[in-house]
Parts: C-alpha cells; sequence; structure tokens
C-alpha cells in the first residue's frame, strides 16, 4: 500500500506550514502554501496538503468557483447529493457558485491539489466519520 507521503510532501509548489487558520474547518491535519493571496487579484491561489484521513468540512464558495487541480496522492471530492469522486495527479475538479461539497485525502494516503478560489466560503458541518469511513479507498 502507498500512502505518497514522499511525492506529495516534496512536489513542485512547497507544502508551507500547518494550516492552522483554518483548521477548525478541518478534520484531521492541513498544509498551506499561500501561493498567489493579492488584494489586487479576485482568486486566491494555494497549495493544500492532507495527511491521510484529513478532510475539510462541508462547504459551499459563495458568489464564486473553486478550480482543483491535484498534483499529488489519492483523495475524494464529492457534491451534495452526488457520489463521491476518486481524485488522482492529474485530475481537474470545478466546483460552481453555491454548489455545496468537501475535499480531502482518503484513509490511506496524503493527497494535495492547488486550489484556485474566488468568492466567499461558508463552512458547515464535518463530513461524518461514518460517511467516510465507509468509502472504500
Ligand atoms: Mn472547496
Amino acid at each position: 500500500m502507498t500512502n505518497n507521503k514522499q511525492t506529495v510532501t516534496h512536489g513542485i509548489f512547497d507544502m508551507g506550514d500547518k494550516n492552522d487558520a483554518y483548521a477548525k474547518y478541518f478534520v484531521g491535519q492541513s498544509y498551506l502554501n499561500n501561493l498567489i493571496k493579492d488584494p489586487a487579484i479576485s482568486v486566491s491561489v494555494g497549495n493544500v496538503t492532507f495527511e491521510p484521513g484529513c478532510r475539510n468540512n462541508w462547504h459551499i464558495h459563495h458568489d464564486g468557483f473553486q478550480l482543483l487541480l491535484v498534483t499529488g496522492g489519492a483523495g475524494w471530492y464529492q457534491e451534495s447529493g452526488h457520489s463521491v469522486r476518486k481524485l488522482h495527479a492529474g485530475d481537474v475538479v470545478v466546483t460552481y457558485d453555491g454548489v455545496k461539497h468537501w475535499h480531502g485525502a482518503t484513509k490511506d494516503s496524503w493527497f494535495s491539489h492547488i486550489a484556485i478560489t474566488a468568492g466567499t466560503p461558508e463552512w458547515l458541518e464535518p463530513v461524518s466519520e461514518a460517511q467516510y469511513n465507509a468509502l472504500e479507498d
């Protein structure tokens, strides 16, 4: 079984520090490197890294969107009311304005994506342990 730690933590973009600013919206440990955070630019670009088992809460990007460019490891993406999607390096996800969703690592693998985000996030409830644990890595 591969947990992809080496490839994820030594990717093209530095993984940054522990993501303390958003920790309350995550289960498990994530890391954030803000690549572009410029008040003159209407999108932010960040490298987000998830330890195995780490995922963010359900959330919505209001008045904007989010584009995820998967750079390493294995993870999950799900929109409310839809089946979960397995992600690997090279996958691309588009989340439209107002869509409730979550993203994160699989139970056994590190995971990283570049997140290009516009608008204002609304953070909601965690993905339940029962739902997450039922996912088939
Ligand atoms: Mn999102």
